[in-house]
């Protein structure tokens, strides 16, 4: 298995072109997957497959995902400057068809609310893009899965330094358990209350800045009890059986990729393994 997951920012949006437009990068990649026979599937299915309660085919297979839980991924929205924009779930929505059975999403979202309407005044446009009235309709569409990306991010638009003294903008700094429950246990919790009777499983390195606390002691011991089944970075590479749960790799839009033709030639990169 060489299974590529591939990941989206539906706040980029800079300009119409596919290099600069997450939306118009979707759209185009989606129609591009069933031309050339790659199908789309959910996250648990890889999942599944690398803890071997799960022997499904799985070439030809890729999966979708989606960073930091802005209105955009789930709604069309008239983005200043730039006109309209089909949500991911829209651009999912056009693309579902007999060539995609089993196309999904999984959106990783911030947790605390009060981050939220922070980054939406300061990194967007005070829009209230931020959100989570659409979480339980998202998962409810079948095409996504709402997922954690933290309590806050360790975004640098924090006030103050988080626990034990957390300095911000760096997510590698959640390096204890009093750090680690404030950003995942508590995002979890505040997740699965908003989601119940659906759970989330997995969890986004904000940034992709995992750490060797994180990755190799944390999550290992504590990820069971949260119902976590992994977790996910961006170190640009497939997935294969040999990879660890709690730093699985994904390929950025924008960073990895910034052509249709780029990301063919990862696609055929990983099929080529
Ligand atoms: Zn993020």
């Amino acid at each position: 298995m060489r299974l590529p997951i591939l990941t989206y920012h539906a706040g980029n949006v800079a300009g119409p072109g596919y290099a600069d437009n997450d939306h118009r990068a979707l759209a185009e990649d989606l129609a591009m997957f069933s031309r050339l026979g790659w199908r789309v599937v959910p996250l648990a299915w890889v999942t599944e497959q690398l803890a071997g309660q799960a022997k499904r085919d799985l070439s030809r297979c890729l999966v979708l995902t989606c960073d930091d839980g802005t209105d955009l991924d789930f709604r069309d929205v008239d983005y200043p400057g730039q006109g309209r924009q089909r949500g991911f779930l829209g651009c999912l929505q056009d693309a579902a068809g007999s060539q995609q059975p089993d196309l999904h999403m999984s959106v990783f979202v911030i947790a605390d609310p009060k981050a939220r309407a922070r980054m939406d005044r300061e990194c967007l446009h005070g829009l209230d893009w931020m959100r989570e009235d659409w979480w339980a309709s998202a998962v409810g569409s079948g095409l996504m899965a709402i997922e954690c990306h933290s309590w806050d991010h360790n975004h640098p638009v924090m006030p103050g330094p988080g626990p034990e003294a957390m300095p911000r903008g760096d997510f590698s700094e959640v390096n204890s358990p009093a750090r680690a429950a404030f950003e995942i246990d508590q995002a979890v919790d505040y997740l699965n209350a908003r989601l119940a009777p659906s759970r989330c499983r997995f969890f986004a390195y904000p940034y992709g800045q995992a750490n060797p606390f994180l990755v190799t002691r944390y999550l290992p011991g504590e990820g069971a009890r949260l119902g976590l089944s992994a977790a996910l970075g961006v170190q640009g590479e497939p997935v294969t059986l040999a990879s660890d749960p709690w730093h699985l790799p994904r390929y950025v839009c924008g960073w990895h990729w910034r052509s249709p033709e780029a990301l063919a030639a990862i696609l055929a990169d990983c099929e080529r393994g």
